[in-house]
């Protein structure tokens, strides 16, 4: 590997590897991974070449051919043990992950730890076979088929947790998988290919770090059937551009900018503990984070003041610390896009009533900031913040916050919060979203279908209709003698 010039070498790991066909490799060019608690270099990976690309899409599809004939009990067999595997190892693991993402060391064991129940729920679900005509002329079934080989993209800020779903999805319906990580998080996510390696027949999972110009081979590769993304709404139109020539399927799990919508008849400081969570766990960057607060005129005063101070009592530090609540901002840009953002909402004359300062020294860190007084085109209400800031807009008629809700391009998730849950469900009914709760937010589960509505994404990941977005529907009409 090529060593960039002025970092000691010898304090940054580099024990890290692709794996490609059963075969742990490195590369002649190297990705260099940033703590975000220090902003200081700490260690080095393999960036793959196109090359490379081939070689473990050459494998993939070679292992596929038998893997695609093993039963579905087999296969579930396999995540399970990956399951164990994966729970034997949080520590280590979790200790990686929150190095180079920068959540609390807690969040990071709970990712790898738990995120085995994914691979557990997905492997349990029965793919059915359909009888759709059963007569004396005829006899008509509808079949599920594997693809071939998924390509797994995912981005920063859940490198194992939004990695397993897919993984899970591919492997359970019978395809091989190229899995790629964001160059900014990719360690975690090597050492858990190593893990694989020793699980699942050789070329059945192929991991290969690289920069977002592998992401990109991988759309356009016409040896790959599929591609799975989350990340970006920007990145995921050029996936879907990218796919075009091959028609490749494509599931994509994109940005959001969740509404909360709170009525008058809740305990505004018990709906401000929930909130607080849901807009800043992971330090915000979260998908179905809570984006935007819309707070009915009575309780909108008690209601920013609790979110304010919960705002100032949260604390803020590396995640190896274990007080820590918040950690930092995993990468530079996406640290320079919010203090852009916090700058934009002073100048707006919007009024601050926690955090806002961006502190000095090393690392990615920025406060929890709650905002009030900001009008619905303000760059924070719009946009996907993915950060801890906090716009807080009042509405005094039901009709007008579903509205403002509902004024977006975004679709991933929204909630109500009230103490009528008839009422919370009728509200719920109506956002533009994949997923609408009452009473939560975040609410998950590998049985029950989560995805984006609009320019939030496209398919389901989880339950039936996600699995079924990884096969290929096939009719056998059979005409009886
Ligand atoms: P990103 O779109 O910048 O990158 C995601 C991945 O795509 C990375 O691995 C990157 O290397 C790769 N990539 C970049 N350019 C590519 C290209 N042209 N072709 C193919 N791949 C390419 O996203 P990010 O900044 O890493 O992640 C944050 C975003 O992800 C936020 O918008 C967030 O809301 C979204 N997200 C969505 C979900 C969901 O389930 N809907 C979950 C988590 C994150």
């Amino acid at each position: 590997m090529t060593a960039p010039s002025g970092i000691p070498t010898a304090a940054i790991a580099t024990d890290f590897f692709h794996l490609i066909d059963g075969k742990l490799v490195s590369s002649e060019t190297c990705l260099d991974v940033i703590n975000p608690a220090t902003g200081q270099v700490f260690a080095r990976c393999p960036a793959a070449s196109r090359a490379q690309l081939d070689q473990a899409v050459a494998a993939a599809r070679r292992a596929q051919s038998d893997w695609k004939n093993t039963s579905y009990t087999e296969r579930a067999d396999f995540l399970s043990r990956m399951a164990r595997a994966l729970e034997a190892r949080q520590d280590s693991l979790g200790e990686l992950l929150t190095r180079e993402q920068g959540k609390p060391l807690s969040q990071s064991q709970a990712e790898i730890g738990r995120g085995g129940g994914q691979l557990i729920g997905l492997s349990q679900i029965p793919i059915p076979v359909e009888v759709l005509l059963d007569n004396e002329q005829q006899h008509i079934e509808l079949h599920y088929r594997p693809l071939g080989v998924v390509g797994i993209i995912t981005p920063w800020n859940a490198p194992i947790n939004l990695a397993l779903g897919p993984i899970a999805s591919a492997l359970y319906t019978g395809n091989a998988i190229v899995l790629k990580p964001s160059p900014y998080t990719p360690l975690t996510t090597l050492k858990m290919g190593e893990l694989m390696r020793d699980i699942f027949p050789p070329g059945v999972v192929n991991v290969l770090a690289g920069g977002d110009d592998l992401g990109q081979w991988m759309a356009e590769h016409p040896g790959i059937s599929k591609i799975s993304f989350t990340g970006s709404v920007a990145t995921g139109k050029k996936v879907m551009a990218s796919a075009a020539a091959t028609l490749k399927r494509l599931t994509l799990e994109l940005g959001g900018n969740d509404a909360a919508i709170v009525l008058d008849d809740v305990d505004p400081k018990a709906v401000a503990k929930k909130l607080f969570f849901a807009c800043t766990v992971n330090s915000g960057q979260v998908c179905m984070a809570v984006k935007r607060i819309y707070a009915q005129e009575k309780i909108y005063g008690p209601l920013c003041a609790a979110l304010a101070e919960e705002a100032r009592a949260a604390a803020l530090g590396s995640g190896m610390d274990p007080a820590t609540q918040l950690g930092p901002i995993q990468n530079r840009m996406q640290y320079d896009k919010l203090v852009g953002l916090v700058e934009d909402t002073r100048r707006s004359g919007a009024t601050i009533l926690a955090g806002g300062e961006i502190p000095g020294g090393a690392g990615y860190f920025i406060p929890p900031m709650v905002a009030t007084d900001l009008t619905d085109d303000a760059r924070l209400v719009r946009e996907e913040q993915f950060g801890p800031l906090i716009p807080v807009l009042k509405f005094s008629e039901v009709e007008d916050a579903i509205t403002r809700a509902n004024a977006t391009d975004f679709g991933l998730c929204a909630s109500v919060w009230t103490s009528d849950i008839d009422r919370g469900a009728a509200i719920a009914a109506r956002l533009e979203v994949g997923t609408a709760w009452v009473n939560q937010h975040r609410a998950t589960s590998p049985t029950v279908p989560f995805g984006g509505a609009k320019q939030s994404g496209l398919g389901r990941q989880y339950a039936l209709m996600g699995l079924l977005g990884y096969m290929e529907p096939q009719v056998i009409s059979v005409l009886k003698q």
